[in-house]
């Protein structure tokens, strides 16, 4: 009999904590699973799930609009907020009661409240007091908006706050030019609210290809977003019926909803991991090995508390490698390269692999683009300006692709099958092989011709 209460503790039942925490379970290990807020994480209850029904409200708005070019009469369309947050809250409220469903019904003890670590092997739980240990402990905490603490940035939200606004504003400016403030800002756009999207950089989404990032800021002003660039909030002062926000090169947006959407830290405040000695890096991440070890031999973690590539998937997956080296004796470490993503912008961006910037770092001038752009038959009839960029990215004599990066109509859903095509180390020979499948927007990624060949055109 082990002298510990558990053969693993969890803390955060988010994506990458339920995964480990019932496939541990299923293996017949002694389980429990902590968690503060409602069971789901992030994703469930604050992010992916309801941004995604967002995005599709949204959609809507802009799907009433082009509706009468294909002969639809829709004149007294309205939307209605409460409506939509409610009905998004009942559907996170019912996946939530799922996630504590698998657990509870494998077998796992799941504590609604918050955890911290009093050692090693000892948790302490703030509610009720109690203290018990665990021989495997799995920090699976994720992160928290992080906001810059400039004069009244208490007037404004966050992600955190955004599901759940009585009402929706007149007005709003979301500031930074991330994933979330450019998803929000369309989001926002698309709910009729007159949006602007302020942003220190000169290109939204940094990090990304330079093409995509040039596509998405047009993506964002033909959406009728107000994107400004260079500018630093400094001061958020509360005015009559609503905010005024000074920047750093001393102009002023007034504006109804101050929305930061500066990035995300790792939560780990007050954890107690330093007690139980597990370092952590500068900005309170988790440093963990491959096999995602923390310096606490017996101590785990897996998802965004460790900063490495912060996407549901990929804790899901750190979770899986976590239970098979620890619990299957089978050494397992996930392979962060490759992981295609979405940014959930109207249109979307699917990308996967290098960047142009990254590919020519890497492989110098045995690089070659190939990459289009042009207005989807969809927006023919309606008369919409949206266009679709491709962009294909491959390396060496046999054009091995090691990046592709689409921002259009359905991108986020073709990324996931070139997904695999990267991963598999496909050459365009196999993409130009494969019969296009027509009429769609995908096809053009079977035909696509050349750019400027072995041009340097791109650093990101
Ligand atoms: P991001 O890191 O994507 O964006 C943060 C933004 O805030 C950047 O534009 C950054 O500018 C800006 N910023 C940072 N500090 C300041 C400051 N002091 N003043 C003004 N602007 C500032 O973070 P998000 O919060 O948008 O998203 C966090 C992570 O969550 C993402 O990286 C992603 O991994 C994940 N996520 C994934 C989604 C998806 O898969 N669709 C959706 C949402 C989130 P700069 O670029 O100049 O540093």
């Amino acid at each position: 009999m082990s002298k510990y209460d558990y053969d693993l503790f969890v803390i955060g039942a988010g994506s990458g904590g339920v995964r480990a925490g019932r496939l541990a379970a299923q293996l017949g290990q002694r389980v429990a699973v902590a968690e503060e807020s409602k069971p789901g994480g992030t994703c469930v209850v604050r992010g992916c799930v309801p941004k995604k029904y967002l995005v599709y409200g949204a959609e809507y708005g802009d799907a009433i609009k082009k509706a009468p070019s294909y002969g639809w009469d829709v004149k007294s369309a309205k939307f209605n907020w409460p409506v939509l947050r409610d009905a998004v809250q009942a559907e996170v409220n019912r996946l939530s009661g799922i996630y504590a469903g698998i657990l509870e019904k494998n077998g796992a003890t799941l504590y609604r409240e918050r955890a911290e670590l009093v050692d090693a092997h000892t948790i302490h739980l703030t509610e009720s007091g109690v203290e018990v240990t665990a021989k495997t402990i799995l920090i699976a905490v994720g992160g928290r908006p992080w906001a810059p603490n400039i004069k009244g940035i208490e007037h404004a939200i966050t992600s955190d706050e955004a599901f759940t606004l009585d009402k929706l504003p007149e007005r709003a400016l979301v500031i930074g030019g991330g994933y979330i403030a450019s998803e929000f800002a369309g989001i926002y756009a698309g709910m009729g609210v007159k949006t602007v999207q302020a942003y220190r950089g000169d290109a939204l989404l940094n990090g990304f290809d330079t093409d995509v990032r040039k596509a998405v800021g047009e993506v964002q002003i033909r959406n009728g977003i107000d994107v400004k660039f260079n500018l630093s909030p400094k001061e958020i002062k509360k005015a009559s019926g609503g905010y005024i926000v000074t920047f750093d090169d001393g102009s002023k947006i007034g504006t109804d909803l101050v929305f930061m959407a500066t990035g995300r830290k790792p939560n780990t405040d007050g954890l107690g991991l330093e007690k139980a000695g597990v370092e952590m890096d500068k900005n309170g991440a988790v440093i963990v090995d491959e096999y995602s070890q923390s310096s606490a031999k017996n101590i785990y973690a897996v998802g965004d508390v460790t900063n490495r590539v912060n996407l549901t998937p990929v804790a899901i997956r750190e979770g899986m490698a976590f239970i098979e080296t620890v619990f299957k004796a089978n050494k397992s470490a996930y392979d962060h390269s490759n992981i295609a993503s979405a940014v959930f912008t109207r249109p979307p961006v699917g990308t996967v692999g290098l960047t142009e910037g990254q590919a020519r770092q890497t492989y110098g001038d045995k690089v070659t683009v190939y990459s289009t752009s042009f207005r989807p038959m969809k927006n023919i009839l309606s008369g919409s300006e949206q266009r679709c960029m491709m962009k294909l990215i491959t390396q060496g004599k046999k054009e091995i692709v090691v990046g592709v990066h689409i921002v259009g109509d359905d991108s986020a859903e073709i990324i996931q099958a070139l997904g695999i095509c990267v991963k598999a180390g496909l050459t365009k020979a196999d993409f130009d092989a494969t019969c296009a499948v027509h009429p769609t927007l995908a096809e053009e990624i079977v035909t696509l011709k050349p750019k400027e060949p072995n041009k340097v055109t791109a650093v990101t």
